[in-house]
């Protein structure tokens, strides 16, 4: 974490407050005394139903790691990715279920890539999306191709 003045990440806590849905702390940054506040939900676990039936932990982490694979060499900025992500994130905690499809957060990724960079989106569909639904992408597909080709010439 760092402190959003000046991004050091040395700070105090002035004080720890339990609420209703988490912890949130006070906290001043040992740098520039800048004041900013914390919060620490409690989320419960959501487990992610692969395509093969199998369970695994939701992890950001993943998902991360499959996005910044996909935006490899594009003008894709971290922050975006991480902004992307943590919408994500957001998204699959406030469904308030305890499951949710791999499938469904593959679906919540390429909706916002598509936007972001039409080479990482087609990139991360190839890998997500399985072949025989690649269909509904081709024209985006035929795009990239056809836009690869031009930049190479
Ligand atoms: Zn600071």
């Amino acid at each position: 974490m760092k402190c959003p003045y000046c991004g050091s990440q040395e700070y105090r806590v002035l004080d720890t407050r339990d609420t209703d849905d988490g912890i949130r702390r006070r906290r001043e940054c040992t740098q520039c005394s800048g004041r900013f506040t914390t919060y620490e939900r409690l989320a419960p676990t959501v487990w992610v139903i692969k395509r093969d039936g199998r369970r695994e932990e939701f992890e950001m982490e993943k998902v991360m790691a499959g996005v910044r694979k996909a935006c490899a060499k594009r003008p894709v900025s971290s922050e975006t990715i991480e902004r992307m992500v943590s919408e994500i994130q957001d998204a699959v905690m406030a469904g308030g279920k305890a499951e949710v499809s791999s499938r469904a957060i593959g679906d919540m990724v390429m909706e916002r890539l598509r936007h972001i960079d039409k080479v990482a989106y087609v990139r991360f569909a190839t890998v997500y999306v399985p072949l025989t639904d690649l269909d509904s992408i081709r024209r985006e597909i035929e795009e990239v191709m056809s836009e690869s080709v031009e930049t190479e010439v």
